[in-house]
């Protein structure tokens, strides 16, 4: 089975490398780090949490809890 190499575009073969669909370890690597990097950006709230005003912030958590009542 062949792929390109997500990191670099360079044609990998999964019976040659070792770090199949990556070229080589560094390429592998590089991609854990985007991935991890990525992550973090995504669960930093500052921005969401700024850019809505405090009266639409109050909208919101209204609608959020009625499912509750309509149980309860
Ligand atoms: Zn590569």
């Amino acid at each position: 089975m062949t792929h390109n190499c997500p990191i670099c575009g360079k044609p990998t073969d999964s019976q040659r490398d070792a770090d199949f669909p990556f070229c080589s370890e560094r390429c592998r690597l590089l991609d854990l780090g985007a991935w991890a990097s990525e992550r973090y950006v995504v669960s930093e709230p500052i921005f969401d949490q700024e850019e809505i005003p405090e009266s639409d912030r109050r909208v919101l958590r209204e609608t959020q809890r009625k499912p509750d009542e309509t149980i309860h």
